[in-house]
């Protein structure tokens, strides 16, 4: 049995196991996240954008809109602005994400529209590479892949928000 997932779109094994109560992810590609990212499983090779691989995550399965939703996408999507396009030392993405979220943050951020991912690169594309070296060089093709879709349709509205609540 195939499960297509909501975000990606990527047809994997069903598995059984739950998903993210906002991110919008099948069980089956939440799982291989998951082990990517906090069991280190299969191995990548060290790259400064590594730790990107979580903002573009959320950023490919938004999910549906709910407070929950929007602030993910807002400080992911925000994330991969101020280090793709900004300049932004990837060792500071977590400076980035806290800057997005600190004070009052009710009603700072709405739901964007989400792209397109249709034959998007996804996270099994990743783990599927046969090397650390080649899993990271996916990696950052999947990561760039995310942010263009999402910067054709909203990088103004993104680079507004950087500057008024990670800038400011
Ligand atoms: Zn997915």
């Amino acid at each position: 049995m195939l499960e297509i997932c909501p975000g990606c779109g990527v047809a994997l094994p069903a598995v059984d196991g739950g998903s993210h109560r906002y991110i919008g992810a099948s069980p089956s590609c939440w799982a291989i996240f998951t082990a990517l990212v906090n069991a280190g499983e299969p191995p990548l090779a060290f790259a400064p954008l590594n730790q990107l691989i979580t903002d573009a995550y959320a950023a490919q399965h938004p999910g549906t809109p709910s407070d929950q939703a929007i602030q993910s996408v807002a400080v992911h999507t925000l994330t991969l602005y101020a280090i793709l396009v900004r300049g932004v030392d990837p060792e500071r993405a977590l400076w980035v994400r806290q800057r997005a979220l600190r004070g009052t943050r009710r009603g700072r951020f709405f739901w964007l529209t989400p792209p397109s991912f249709n034959s998007t690169r996804t996270i099994a594309d990743i783990v599927r590479q046969s090397t650390p070296e080649a899993r990271t060089t996916e990696a950052q093709h999947y990561i760039t892949d995310v942010w263009q879709r999402w910067s054709l349709l909203h990088q103004q509205t993104i680079a507004d928000w950087h500057e008024a609540f990670v800038i400011a």
